[in-house]
């Protein structure tokens, strides 16, 4: 075999890879820690953290197991900071006559390394990461390619009969497809439930050591107390966790937030799987034969709602950025250009549900689905926040966030960015909402109740304020019609101190 370098990219972090079944002298396994993937874009520090942590775990485990490894530690002095100056320097270094990569996520990563590649002059390849279920493109397969939607329930279905989970002889078990109707319900604090299951760890040298780089960071490191999983064996005893202690009660609580808890049922399995420590497969089939182990503790609904997550909405995802890109990430389709308010970067905001969320954000580098979509993004959305801005902070701030599952969650779902192709329906909401699925309007200082005085909640205004702004747009949508329609039948007084009431918020929105 010719001598090869073989790259492996920070959320490349899979020891079951085919690629290390067998140990050869002739490969060198590259890692690297570089100024160009800390500085793209500015991150959480945990996240930096994290990831380093998990490389630098994976190099050991593979010079444990006899693979030669070649590691750039982001301190080294002969690290050049970017992928392709570092790799011809191994590739000289060694002679190598070959390179090798797996299939980068990110577009950005994917169009570097073609180019790479194409002026690198040595025979190449690009081979699977073996983490998704489906193809890159699967998911435009599967919808025609002129549709002017792509549902996901529809690809979810064929996901399901295609793994063969919570299926009966071809049909769903239990005789429906979705649950999603099940899991709405407010959670009303019991603390010892929801007592955290992390991991710990003291990563204190690493952090000084990215803070000595000069790398521009945000947000709590938490060095000496770090949750996050590093290698396989804590992203296994993560998952055992999660269903012992969080499977349960998944879908009742599913869309709950309280003070209580960051995170209340949901897995928090994010970066395991996005880091590929775990895979689709046996995540959602832990959940199944928790399931088919005992479906008293287990509830099919509460089942049906975490593997739909898994094998439906982030295959789907990941489907659909590849589909879109590069064009997707310019997405403005309801013409939004707000800038992002300070706190975004603070957590220094008045309103209590915003406070709890983006500080929870800046914290721990997490916040669970509802918080991202019904609360902060939902924020954004209704004041007319620039998308981009809101996309370039989420990609920064969780601990998550890789583009490819970032974006279309972002620019889709959340922002209604893309002219509804995502989500048929833009995910907004008033204070009534929050104060029904969480704890956070109690002691708040502003009146969830009203509208537009002095006190009244700020996502009363912009609420009805963005059905107004919108209105032609939304009027014949069948799924929010309602929405539009009672503001379109609001008196113009009311229409009027709306409208007024935010506009002064958004004038003021630093300090809210
Ligand atoms: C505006 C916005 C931004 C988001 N950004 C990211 C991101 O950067 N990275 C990311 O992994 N997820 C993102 N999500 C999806 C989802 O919110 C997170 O995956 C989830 O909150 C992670 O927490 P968890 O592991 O506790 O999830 P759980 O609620 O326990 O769900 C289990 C798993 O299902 C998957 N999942 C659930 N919902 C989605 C979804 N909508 N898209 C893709 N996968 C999903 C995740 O892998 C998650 O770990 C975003 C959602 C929104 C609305
Ligand atoms: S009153 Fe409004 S701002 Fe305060 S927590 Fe409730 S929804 Fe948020």
């Amino acid at each position: 075999m010719a001598t090869s370098v073989r790259l492996i990219l920070g959320d490349q972090l899979n020891l079951n890879h085919s690629w290390f079944k067998k140990v050869s002298p002739d490969v060198v396994y590259v890692l690297m820690e570089v100024r160009s993937e800390t500085d793209y874009v500015l991150h959480h520090a945990q996240k930096v953290i994290a990831i380093f942590a998990g490389m630098r775990r994976l190099a050991e485990q593979l010079k444990k197991a006899g693979h030669k490894v070649r590691y750039f530690h982001i301190s080294d002095k002969d690290n050049t900071h970017h992928f392709a100056t570092n790799l011809k320097k191994v590739i000289k270094e060694i002679g190598a006559k070959r390179f090798e990569y797996q299939e980068p996520d990110e577009y950005r990563l994917d169009q570097e390394l073609k180019l790479f590649v194409k002026d690198l002059g040595l025979e190449s390849a690009c081979v699977s990461s073996e983490h998704f279920i489906d193809t890159r493109d699967g998911v435009a397969k599967h919808f025609q390619k002129d549709a002017k939607r792509w549902v996901m329930e529809s690809y979810y279905r064929r996901m399901r009969q295609r793994t063969d989970m919570l299926m009966d002889d071809g049909e769903p078990l239990g005789g429906q497809w979705n649950f999603d109707h099940d899991n709405r319900k407010p959670w009303k604090g019991k603390p010892d439930l929801v007592k955290s299951w992390d991991l710990s760890h003291d990563h204190s040298a690493i952090w000084a050591e990215i803070q000595k780089s000069g790398a521009k960071t945000f947000g709590n490191p938490s060095a000496d107390n770090f949750p996050w999983p590093q290698d396989r064996a804590e992203a296994l005893a993560q998952l055992k966790a999660f269903i012992q202690k969080g499977l349960t009660n998944f879908g009742d609580y599913e869309d709950a937030m309280h003070t209580d808890s960051d995170r209340l049922f949901h897995s928090r399995l994010s970066f395991a799987l996005n880091v590929k420590l775990l895979s689709p497969l046996e995540v959602a089939q832990a959940a199944v034969n928790a399931h088919q182990k005992d479906s008293s503790v287990y509830p099919l609904a509460a089942t049906e709602g975490f593997v739909r997550q898994i094998i439906g909405w982030r295959e789907y995802i990941r489907g659909v950025y590849w589909a879109k890109m590069p064009d997707y990430e310019k997405s403005n389709g309801l013409g939004h250009t707000l800038s992002l308010p300070s706190w975004f970067w603070t957590g220094k905001v008045k309103m209590n549900c915003m406070k709890h969320s983006v500080g929870q954000s800046l914290e721990t580098a997490y916040a669970h689905h509802i918080q991202r979509l019904m609360v902060i993004g939902s924020f954004c959305l209704t004041a007319g926040i620039d998308p981009a801005e809101v996309e370039k902070w989420y990609l920064g701030v969780y601990i998550d966030a890789f583009q490819w599952v970032e974006l279309p969650n972002v620019i889709g779902m959340s922002q209604h960015a893309d002219g509804g192709f995502l989500a048929t329906k833009p995910y907004c909401c008033a204070a009534s909402y929050v104060s029904k699925m969480s704890n956070y309007c109690t002691g708040c200082i502003y009146d969830p109740k009203d509208r537009h005085g002095p006190k009244a909640c700020p996502l009363n205004a912009l609420y009805w304020d963005f059905w107004l702004r919108h209105q032609k747009r939304f009027l014949n949508n069948p799924r929010i019609g309602m929405a539009v329609r009672q503001a379109a039948n609001m008196s113009p007084a009311e229409q009027s101190a709306v409208r007024k009431k935010a506009d002064a918020l958004r004038a003021d929105i630093d300090n809210l």
